[in-house]
Formats: structure tokens, C-alpha cells, sequence
């Protein structure tokens, strides 16, 4: 009963060495057992043979587990099969881990984002055998994603670019990835996927791994503005209607803002931007959202361009940025077509009047992409949630130990969102 090992009995415990090791004989209390063969119950037992089984420590110590097997002889004379091994629930078949220990392995990696070599170490057990138990956790955890209207995809960098040895040569591993979340604002907001790659054939790839009815389910995919995904989305999900939202267009504004500031210091100074500019010093003040600006952060955002700007560039793209952040703001429950008709003639306008490579390009990009901005205005769905995951990936990347392809390193994002989700 103390050693709570379901189905079996302790036949002997002796402590082994000073660490405390516990030396436990145990054997099943089912004193019978079916032929995998026929079928027919044998108690006839041929054989003895002794087990060792990897097992969860016991009171504060190690444990050395021995298993008192019993081979029996099967009793249909008929039977191909002579003799046959009992098995256990609490020892899968094949395994020398009690499915307690597997299941210990696995949930302290993924709960914990701890290296898979230390818990390998604390447990006793090779490296190979805590992944192992991880693999096959997250088969367990991670059902088939559920059909849901609306999803969000996503890139984020998994690690830096790296050659790996493979059959004929080297081989660069990409080091891109692409998130598959569920945006149904009903929905949990789950990550349902990772693919590697951030090409439209590896979304196409992930979508038809799917069921067609998880594929028919969806209306809605918010990305961020690129080509590829868009082309890869049309051909695999022809009916759904594709969305770029705020996020990625506001990241967008803030570079060209960034850029202008960097080309006005080198055509004024010669040089980069340095620590006593002030258009150096305030560079996050030019990035902030200028409706939540303080009267005196204002002030000083007046006083930095007066000084530093002479030239009109730097606050002609803090307006051309300002004036896509409140176009953007007419989304969901404030969307109008009129209101935003009339919020995108004024930030085309104003691109126009700053007339500078960088907010043209910007104004290119919103032309391009008008269709599918105009689809986020309008449904106010937000890629927000996939952002968030990519801080999960990323928090699980920085551990960064050792994951010797990318099949695994998904796995263990996936089981660990699953994990932090059932608990
Ligand atoms: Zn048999």
C-alpha cells in the first residue's frame, strides 16, 4: 500500500547503500493471466525471470525496483504459442519505466521548460529516455485541433540559422516557423498548430493534415502583411476571408518612423544618431501611440522635433504614423465606411504631402493590402493571441537545449502550452 504501485505487491524491501536506495522486490497480485495468443487464462507458471524497472523515488530516495515476472505455459493444446509473459497497466508493454515515472518525466519538462538532460539526471534515467516520455505525452495532450471560424498565423523565428550535416552534404535548417491559433473569440484562444517554415506551401502543408471539416470550418485567418501566406492560404482555404491586422501595420509605421529619424541624423550630422541627439535620446517618445501622450510628453515631443528636425522629415512621418494608427482604430464596433474612406484619404494625403521614399512605401503597403485591412476594420478580429504564442515559443527556445530537429522542439511548444493550460 505505501509503495502505491497499482496492481502489484512488495514481496521484499532492503536499503542498499548510505544515498538511502531502496532495494523493492515486487511481483502482479493477479495470480493468473490470458494468452495474447488464444486467450485462455493459465496459471501455470513456467518461468520467474526478474525485471529491473525504472520507478519514481520513495521517501526522499532513490529506488532500485525489481519486477518477479511469472512466464506462464499456455493451456490450449492447440495454441501456437507455448508459453507467454504477463503484463502490467502501471508498466507499459516494452517499457523499463513505470508509466508513473513517464508520466513525471514528461510534465517536468514541459511544465517547467526545464532541460530535458537535468531532469534526466534527478530521475536517473538517459536523456533519451526522458524525451522519449515528452514524444509520447504530447501525443497523448494534444488532441486534433477542433474546427473554430477564425484563425491566426503567424511567423516567429525559432532559433538562429544552422547547417547540419546531412546525407549528401550540408543542409541550412530554416530557422522560421509558422503558429496556427484559434482566434474564435469563444473559443479558448488555443495554439492549434506549428509548422516549419513560413512559405505558403508550409500553411498549405499544415491545412491539409487537417480534417476537411476543420478546414470548411474556417471564415477568417488574420496574418501579417505577406505574400506568401496569403498565396498559400488562397489555394488551401479558397472560401475564407483573409485579414492583416493593426499589429503588424503599426509595427510597420514605427520602422518608417525609425528609418526617417536615422536618415535625418546622417544628411544633418554625417553621422548616426548619438546619445546627446534628441532625437536620439527620445526615440521611444516618437514611437508611442500619440493619443496617450501626456500635455507634457507632447511638449517635449514638440520641443525634440523643433531642435532636431529641421528639415520637417521626423514629424512628417510621426504624422503619416499617427494618421494609420487612428485609421486602424475605426475597426470592430467602431467601423463605418465612411469614417474609414474618409481616415484613409487623410493618411494617403499625407503620405503624399511628406513625399519620402520611406512613408511612400508605407502608403504602397496599405494600397496592397487594402482588401484585407478593410476585411480587419470591418470584423475587428485581432492576431493579438498569436503574438502571445510567440512569446511562449520564444520563452521555450531561450532554454534552448539541444533540440536535435524541429519536429521535437514543436512538440515540447506544444506539450508546454497544453501542459500550462491543464493546470
Ligand atoms: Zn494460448
Amino acid at each position: 500500500m505505501l509503495f502505491g504501485l497499482p496492481g502489484f505487491r512488495v514481496l521484499d524491501v532492503r536499503c542498499i547503500d548510505e544515498r538511502g536506495t531502496r532495494w523493492v522486490l515486487v511481483e502482479t497480485i493477479e495470480p493468473a493471466a490470458g494468452c495474447p495468443a488464444c486467450g485462455v487464462i493459465s496459471d501455470r507458471v513456467h518461468e520467474r525471470p526478474l525485471m529491473r524497472v525504472k520507478d519514481l523515488p520513495v521517501g526522499g530516495g532513490p529506488v532500485q525496483l525489481w519486477w518477479r515476472k511469472r512466464r506462464y505455459r499456455c493451456g490450449e493444446p492447440a495454441c501456437p504459442r507455448q508459453s507467454f509473459t504477463e503484463t502490467s497497466a502501471a508498466v507499459p508493454a516494452r517499457s523499463r519505466l513505470t508509466g508513473r515515472l513517464r508520466h513525471r518525466l514528461a510534465t517536468a519538462v514541459a511544465r517547467s521548460n526545464r532541460a530535458v538532460a537535468d531532469v534526466a539526471a534527478e530521475y536517473g534515467v538517459a536523456w533519451w529516455t526522458v524525451h522519449r516520455a515528452l514524444v509520447a505525452a504530447a501525443a497523448a495532450l494534444l488532441p486534433a485541433p477542433s474546427p473554430t471560424p477564425r484563425i491566426g498565423v503567424d511567423e516567429t523565428r525559432a532559433r538562429s540559422v544552422r547547417w547540419l550535416l546531412a546525407d549528401a552534404g550540408w543542409r541550412r535548417s530554416d530557422p522560421w516557423m509558422t503558429s496556427i491559433v484559434d482566434l474564435d473569440p469563444s473559443g479558448g484562444g488555443t495554439i492549434l498548430g506549428l509548422a516549419p517554415g513560413r512559405s505558403g506551401a508550409c500553411i498549405e502543408g499544415w491545412l491539409a493534415m487537417q480534417d476537411p471539416a476543420f478546414r470548411e470550418a474556417v471564415e477568417v485567418v488574420a496574418i501579417d502583411p505577406s505574400a506568401p501566406y496569403a498565396a498559400g492560404l488562397r489555394r488551401a482555404l479558397p472560401g475564407a476571408r483573409i485579414v492583416v491586422d493593426h499589429w503588424h501595420l503599426v509595427r510597420l509605421a514605427n520602422a518608417v518612423v525609425t528609418e526617417v529619424r536615422q536618415r535625418v541624423a546622417r544628411e544633418q550630422l554625417g553621422r548616426r544618431g548619438r546619445r546627446l541627439d534628441p532625437a536620439w535620446a527620445h526615440r521611444r517618445l516618437l514611437l508611442r501611440a500619440g493619443d496617450t501622450l501626456s500635455p507634457a510628453a507632447l511638449a517635449r515631443l514638440r520641443q525634440v522635433l523643433a531642435l532636431d528636425d529641421p528639415s520637417g522629415e521626423i514629424g512628417a512621418a510621426w504624422g503619416v504614423k499617427e494618421l494609420l494608427r487612428q485609421l486602424l482604430a475605426t475597426s470592430g464596433p467602431r467601423y463605418s465606411r465612411h469614417l474609414v474612406a474618409h481616415q484613409l484619404h487623410r493618411f494617403l494625403d499625407a503620405c503624399a504631402l511628406a513625399a519620402m521614399p520611406e512613408t511612400d512605401r508605407l502608403a504602397a503597403t496599405v494600397e496592397t493590402w487594402w482588401p484585407e485591412i478593410e476585411g480587419f476594420l470591418e470584423l475587428g478580429v485581432t492576431n493579438a493571441r498569436t503574438e502571445g504564442f510567440n512569446r511562449v515559443i520564444k520563452q521555450v527556445k531561450r532554454v534552448g537545449c539541444g533540440f536535435r530537429n524541429q519536429d521535437n522542439y514543436q512538440r515540447r511548444i506544444m506539450l508546454h502550452v497544453a501542459v500550462s493550460r491543464a493546470a
